[in-house]
């Protein structure tokens, strides 16, 4: 294979495999539930209480034996429970109970006969044949989600809607989380210039520092966009004292084969040592990833490697994007101390037909459909552009389609991976 460069696969066990080593090693904060989605968990949630914390009716109908019920007997009855109310009951032989959704089932009822499946008389309620009635039909058994004391959520789970439900229901309404990694974010190139100014002939704005702060907090971590530097030793060497307090720190640009990609020497000045440099994909081929000591002196093998992972992407906006989601993400989600770290990848079923040069692993802007229909993947096809400098393709896009290093041409209706953003 081309040029002794890593495959992705290759390239991708060996970014697992350090964040692997990583997590966070800041102390935990504790912050209102309100303010929790999107944290990671740094203490396990446990059930305060049994889930349900009494015998819950999933029904409106009427509590009842489920054998007296099934002779389709007349039932008397006997009380009503609303929703709220404290568990009641007993409940007589030969008798039925009120009951509606949510509310306890009183004691000596082992099922609730729905409302639309009964008739009502004279005081009394028939199931209506030739329906029957099994034991614990339309009752949630206290405890049958999760008895008090369990643990309901391990520590590293993300938060999201989900897991801020069952934190509610368990009585948090602060939890314990990690800390944000910070996340330096360097955009080098003598061409870039900020989003305000206006650009000279041969000038581009920095679009991909907020690209990047933006997949930074999505990733879990807190972005911290350094001013641009230039192609220069100096201006490299003092962004990189800058950016020596981050817990990860990533570079954009210059980190190519030109003359002026002075990235890869500024680092190790720097003391860095790399993992690889370069990975046979497309885009971001001169893709760099290593470690540096914040001090810059020798690495410390006694240090936490969690402050020190350093990643180079190449600056082409889509090159950028692609090798952060492959690379940085995994490595940003394990010092956010959270379990799951990606990249994340689904099936698709391409629409049509691409081809390529083989010897890479290619990752294309794409559009996914995601409405698939019953028993079919999605359908996903290329989003036309321009090369890896094509914003605009990207935004169009929502995935990445992936394709494998060895293909020269996926035919349409093919069952495709792609790497979702
Ligand atoms: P480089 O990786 O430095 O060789 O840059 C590759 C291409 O990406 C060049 O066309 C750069 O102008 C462009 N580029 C580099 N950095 C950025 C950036 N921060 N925002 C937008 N484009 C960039
Ligand atoms: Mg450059």
């Amino acid at each position: 294979m081309s040029s002794g460069l890593l495959s992705y696969d290759e390239a991708a066990a060996m970014v697992a495999a350090h964040a692997a080593k990583l997590r966070c090693i800041r102390p935990a904060e504790r912050v209102l539930l309100g303010q929790a989605q999107g944290r990671v968990l740094a203490e396990p949630l446990l059930a305060d209480t049994d889930q349900p914390p009494f015998a819950r009716s999933t029904r409106d109908g009427y509590a009842c034996r489920a054998a007296e019920a099934s002779a389709h007997v007349q039932l008397a009855l006997a009380g009503a429970t609303r929703a709220g109310q404290p568990p009641a009951g007993p409940l007589p032989p030969g008798a039925a109970w009120e009951i509606m959704t949510g509310a306890p089932v009183p004691s000596g009822a082992d099922a609730v006969m729905m409302l639309e499946h009964v008739e009502t008389a004279n005081g009394h309620v028939r199931l209506l044949p030739p329906r029957r009635l099994a034991a614990g039909e339309n009752i949630v058994a206290q405890g049958a989600q999760g008895r008090a004391g369990d643990e309901v959520l391990a520590a590293g789970a993300v938060m999201g809607f989900a897991q801020l439900a069952l934190a509610a229901s368990c009585g948090y309404a602060q939890v314990d989380v990690f800390p944000r990694p910070r996340v330096a974010i360097l955009s080098t190139g003598d061409e870039i210039v900020p989003v305000e100014s206006v650009p000279s002939a041969g000038q581009i704005r920095n679009s991909n520092g907020p690209m990047l702060a933006a997949l930074v907090a999505a990733a879990g971590g807190d972005p911290w966009v350094l001013p641009i530097a230039g192609d220069t030793v100096d201006a490299l060497d003092a962004a990189l004292v800058q950016a020596a307090e981050a817990d990860l720190l990533l570079i954009t640009g210059g980190v190519s084969a030109g003359k002026f990609d002075l990235v890869e020497p500024a680092l190790l000045r720097r003391g860095a040592r790399f993992h690889f440099t370069g990975v046979r994909m497309q885009p971001g081929k001169p893709v760099v990833f290593g470690e540096i000591s914040r001090s810059g002196t020798e690495l410390d093998q006694n240090q936490h490697p969690a402050q020190r992972c350093c990643l180079g992407l190449p600056g082409n906006p889509v090159s950028s994007a692609v090798t952060f989601l492959l690379f940085a993400a995994p490595v940003l989600r394990a010092l956010s101390g959270c379990l799951d770290r990606g990249p994340r990848f689904a099936l698709a079923r391409l629409a049509a037909e691409v081809k390529g040069k083989a010897g890479l692993t290619r990752f294309l802007p794409a559009l996914c459909t995601f409405v698939a229909k019953t028993g079919e993947l999605p359908e996903v096809a290329r989003v036309t552009w321009q090369g890896s400098g094509d914003i605009g393709a990207m935004a169009r896009s929502n995935c990445f389609l992936v394709l494998p290093e060895e293909a020269e041409v996926l035919r349409a209706g093919e069952i495709v991976r792609i790497l979702l953003a």
